[in-house]
């Protein structure tokens, strides 16, 4: 049994039962309580949260855990176990060497716990490293948060996204399969709607793979079986295309509109702004990009530092999610850049924190994570540093 300690970037050995005094807590439901509090466990799962005042009444097994804070776990909406955020075509290759790759994954998940995030979603790679990922934290093979995986993505075949999925010719392909990849299990269903973004070409974007009926389709295909649909897609039409077949959630999003905002704000659609993979380029320059994309960069990340304040403004679901694996994004690390991005945007701290524990439980589909009560298992919480 064990709790994330993000304060010291350590997973703590607890037993079964027990109880410690912390300096706080902090979740979407409660708030803030910033007085010192006892906080007792059974079976691993809290049973008592308490304001402690005489510190003498403890006994010699209560831990001392005052200088950090409770907190629900975070979780992180989007991330590529299989990646490794140092060379993309590199990486690729070294898919031949699953040995390899299934050390790295148990590396990413073990920081991911340390840093006290205990839910990812992953966004899918084609020999399926993720899903065979999630199962081994799920038969507490590996230690690892939870793996919420979309398996195998669908996208067209010859367009982007060749790592992510088999690729369809077209529908009727997709028809002609849709029992034997629902078969191959997944949590929730990716569909690649669009290219990726150009970093030397400002609004470009890749073309879209889908039109609306198509998209429509494959969205109830999914969720006549219980399954949410997210959707890789940027720039105006992809993102149009998106709304109108009902997807649940829209990964990156980048050249978002404001009219957009409104309709997924009506439709309850969730936004996955993935403001890292651009912006942690500006943060940690390298020499790999030209000053041309360097600029356009910029005016990327402005503009969607802009439309993130203005969907916090209208209402819009908005999920913490990094790309993680992608190029500059650290598995776990990243998840902190991303809140200091949406920090920088103008949403206040709180609500940002918010958004990566309640919010993401939502969009991962995992009712039980983001939250503090009696009952929440305690390796779904993080004892924190603290909040201000
Ligand atoms: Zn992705």
């Amino acid at each position: 049994m064990y709790i994330a300690c993000s304060a010291e970037q350590k997973i703590f050995e607890i037993p079964a039962q027990g109880e410690a005094v912390v300096a706080g807590y902090w979740s979407p439901e409660l708030g803030l309580c910033s007085q010192s509090v006892l906080l007792q466990w059974r079976e691993g799962k809290v049973s008592s949260l308490q304001p402690s005042r005489d510190l003498e009444n403890f006994s010699p097994k209560t831990q001392l855990w005052d200088s950090y804070f409770l907190l629900p776990g975070w979780s992180d909406a989007h991330v590529h176990l299989a990646l490794d955020s140092l060379d993309f075509f590199k990486c690729l290759e070294n898919w031949a060497q699953p040995a390899l790759i299934e050390a790295n994954m148990q590396r990413f998940l073990c920081h991911y716990l340390e840093r006290g995030i205990v839910a990812i979603r992953d966004g899918g790679d084609l020999p399926a490293f993720a899903w065979r990922a999630k199962n081994k934290v799920m038969e507490e093979v590996w230690l690892g948060p939870k793996v919420i995986a979309v398996h195998e993505a669908v996208n067209r075949a010859g367009m982007y996204g060749r790592f992510l999925g088999r690729g369809f010719k077209n529908i009727l392909e997709w028809r002609e399969k849709e029992e034997e990849f629902f078969g191959q299990g997944l949590d929730q269903l990716k569909v690649v709607v669009t290219g990726l973004i150009k970093f030397n070409d400002f609004q470009k974007v890749g073309p879209t793979q889908w039109a609306v009926e198509d998209l429509a389709e494959l969205v109830e295909a999914a969720h006549g079986r219980g399954i949410p649909v997210m959707a890789h897609a940027s720039g105006e039409e992809g993102i149009s295309v998106s709304i109108a077949a009902g997807v649940d959630s829209i990964e990156h999003g980048y050249y978002m509109t404001g009219a957009q905002l409104e309709r997924m704000r009506e439709k309850g659609i969730a936004w996955i702004p993935t403001v890292a993979p651009i912006g942690n380029i500006l943060k940690y320059p390298t020499e790999r990009y030209s000053s041309h994309e360097i600029d356009t960069l910029q005016r990327i990340l402005a503009g969607q530092l802009t439309k993130i304040y203005e969907a916090y403004h209208l209402n819009v679901r908005l999920g913490v999610g990094t790309d993680a694996g992608a190029y500059q994004v650290q598995h776990a690390e990243s998840l902190y850049d991303e809140m200091e991005w949406l920090v920088q945007a103008g949403i206040p701290k709180l609500e940002v924190y918010r958004m990566a524990t309640q919010e993401n439980a939502r969009i991962l589909g995992s009712p039980e994570l983001g939250r503090l009560e009696v009952g929440t298992p305690m390796k779904l919480l993080q004892l924190g540093n603290g909040l201000v």
